[in-house]
């Protein structure tokens, strides 16, 4: 299989009025073509940092990323990027909020509100097409927000966090509905997260980083066995409890 992204020797540092900050040291590794990969460390480790490198909004330091074989520089279209808010806007309907980065692309064809309105009927959402933000459950609108960023048909998603606003029980029911959509609309997908269960539950492999600076502690490629993988199912698999383990051990999270 292939490599969509390669990330080279990444390095960050931030200025700021107590001085520097070194954010990310060394980073290296690769997302294959398909791949669910996740991203987990201690908070402040520089997750959201690395995410921002990787969409190519945030200039590194030092190293590069390659995007099928390109170094990426500013926003790409090859990229789509949710975050933890889903960042809907409360007084635009539903189709209006997925229509946005269509609208902000220039890219509004009839054949692109096509192709969001069959999205929106594919994932349960075209009767609340024109229904506003507030009127949808939280999985409701983190669906929306997903297909707001499918819309421009990224080969990338990028997710920082993008589930832990929601309580544990939607949280759940979210994990599985996203995975779907993902796997069926065939895309690469990085997820960061400080939660080692969810990683496991929807990733081939899991990217463990250090505390500030950030830097690569282990790569864990999960296997699980069962006939069919969903988040929810990954999560009673025999082998579950040893990725934890493995991986809170890694952490290394002192209380
Ligand atoms: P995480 O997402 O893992 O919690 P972040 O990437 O948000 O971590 O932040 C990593 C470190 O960089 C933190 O110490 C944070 O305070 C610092 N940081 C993040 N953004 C900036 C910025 N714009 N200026 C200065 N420091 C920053
Ligand atoms: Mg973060």
């Amino acid at each position: 299989m292939k490599n969509v992204v390669d990330i080279h020797d990444i390095g960050m540092k931030y200025q700021s009025l107590d001085g520097e900050i070194i954010a990310l040291e060394h980073i290296s590794f690769s997302v294959l073509d398909g791949e669910f990969l996740s991203i987990v460390g201690p908070s402040g480790c520089g997750k959201s940092t690395l995410l921002s490198i990787i969409s190519g909004l945030l200039p590194a330091t030092t190293g590069e990323v390659l995007v099928n074989g390109e170094k990426v520089s500013g926003a790409s279209r090859q990229i789509g990027y949710m975050l933890q808010k889903d960042q809907l806007f409360e007084w635009r309907t539903i189709f209006q909020n997925v229509l946005l980065g269509l609208e902000i692309q220039k890219g509004l064809t009839p054949e692109a509100k096509e192709y969001a309105l069959s999205l929106l009927n594919t994932y349960g959402l075209y009767e609340f097409r024109n229904s506003y933000p507030s009127q949808l459950s939280g999985g409701m609108r983190q669906r929306a927000a997903l297909i707001r960023t499918l819309v421009t048909d990224p080969k990338i998603l990028l997710l920082d966090e993008a589930f832990s606003a929601l309580d544990y029980q939607t949280r759940l029911a979210v994990n599985d509905d996203i995975y779907a959509i993902i796997k069926q609309e065939n895309k690469t997908a990085i997820l960061v997260t400080h939660d080692i269960a969810e990683s496991i539950s929807m990733s081939d492999r899991v990217v463990v980083l250090s505390k500030r600076p950030g830097s690569v502690k282990k790569i864990c490629k999960i296997e699980l066995s069962g006939e069919k993988r969903t988040p929810l199912l990954s999560r009673e698999a025999p082998e579950f409890r040893g990725y934890f383990q493995s991986i809170w051990k890694e952490l290394d999270v002192h209380v």
